[in-house]
């Protein structure tokens, strides 16, 4: 489920009031298992306050320390729960720093009222490089993503689902070039859920700015043969009426080559088949 869809800064007006104003986070829910979570932007809040106090342990796996995926933190509810179990996983820094030591900078005064070491909960912070591992019945493997800064992509599996999350992607400057990596990550995904902060239009002059235009989102999931590409992380100025306009563009063009294209917005749901009950 999505909590949060914008990128860089947290929106409200009229204009993004369909699509939502939060930044990054999304949910991964699946039988049996804890949430598992992609990033801590201001959606998290609303995410957390809807679980019941019989949820004692969330995982969260943070695709990098901007602002913009980590700010939801100190509002998540779950903080003030003395039982509860908070285990993060984000991109081990370039510089000695631990994930840890960037969030616990980022969470105490004089800009936050309580010190990360304070809160109630416990909270785990793990330092990631490419690597696969399991939490709960869920396998995460995580990968290396042009953006600025460490980033990482994270593809989820649950049993034969798989969903990947790029969240922000810098667009290299030959548009047909994708990272092995991260094209090798996405390949034949159930769902991406992809940067598509800028269109052609308000590219020019922000090259650098780590992000990508929605056309190569699009030429990445035709790459990487993936089911479905969900735009996500919007650029925090783009309206309510340009995404509906982006979303019946890119869905006809997406039907031309077989690949089913959704905007994300704050509260949408998707449900990813089992294949093996498609095939049966
Ligand atoms: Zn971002
Ligand atoms: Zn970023």
């Amino acid at each position: 489920m999505f909590h949060g869809v914008r990128g860089s800064t947290p929106c409200h007006s009229p204009e993004v009031q369909r699509y939502g104003g939060n930044t990054s986070c999304v949910s991964v829910a699946a039988p049996g298992e804890y949430p598992l979570i992609f990033d801590l932007g201001t959606g998290v809040r609303y995410f957390g306050a809807t679980l019941d106090a019989s949820v004692q342990c969330l995982n969260v796996l943070v695709s990098h320390l901007h602002w913009d995926h980590i700010q939801g933190l100190p509002f998540l509810p779950q903080l003030q729960c003395d039982g509860c179990e908070i285990n993060v996983w984000a991109p081990a820094q370039d510089d000695g720093r631990s994930a840890r030591d960037c969030f616990a900078a980022a969470i105490t005064e004089p800009v936050f009222p309580v010190a990360l070491d304070s809160i109630g909960a416990q909270i785990a912070i793990r330092d990631v490089v490419p690597s696969e591992w399991e939490i709960g019945s869920f396998t995460v493997r995580a990968a290396k993503v042009p953006h600025i800064g460490p980033t990482l992509g994270y593809r989820v599996t649950y049993d034969d689902r798989s969903v990947v999350y790029v969240s922000d992607h810098q667009e290299p400057a030959d548009p047909k070039w994708f990272a092995p990596d991260v094209l090798d990550l996405c390949e034949a995904a159930d769902v991406l859920i992809h940067d598509a902060q800028f269109v052609d239009a308000d590219y020019a002059g922000r090259e650098h700015w780590g992000h990508c235009r929605i056309d190569y989102a699009m030429s990445l999931a035709i790459a990487a043969r993936v089911s479905t590409l969900v735009m996500f992380h919007h650029d925090p100025s783009r309206s309510d009426d340009e995404l509906d306009a982006i979303e019946a563009e890119y869905q006809r063009r997406g039907a031309e080559v077989g690949i089913e294209v959704v905007v994300a917005r704050e509260g949408m749901e998707m449900t990813i088949p089992c294949h093996a009950d498609s095939h049966a």
